[in-house]
């Protein structure tokens, strides 16, 4: 399924620029950085967005854009599915 692919996707760009190795721990690690800004950037999943809001990595220092889809998979608490 496209959007797994498009999940795992992120979920590993997330880690990579985390210091935690895998996704539960990495998560915590990130924080939003002010409000939404209108210009066109490229989300950390590899798609093309409209509206960035940018996070940081407290450990790694790492800022990086996103939009607002992925923004909440990285902050919402989402139901557990299976996709490994
Ligand atoms: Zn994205």
């Amino acid at each position: 399924m496209k959007n797994v692919k498009l999940l795992m996707k992120f979920r590993t760009k997330v880690v990579d620029c985390s210091e935690a190795s895998d996704w539960a721990e990495a998560r915590w690690e990130w924080v939003r950085m002010g409000r939404k800004q209108r210009r066109s950037e490229k989300c950390l999943c590899g798609r093309n967005i409209l509206n960035v809001f940018f996070v940081t990595n407290r450990k790694t220092r790492m800022m990086v854009p996103m939009g607002r889809g992925c923004l909440n998979k990285l902050f919402k608490v989402e139901p557990v599915v299976n996709v490994l």
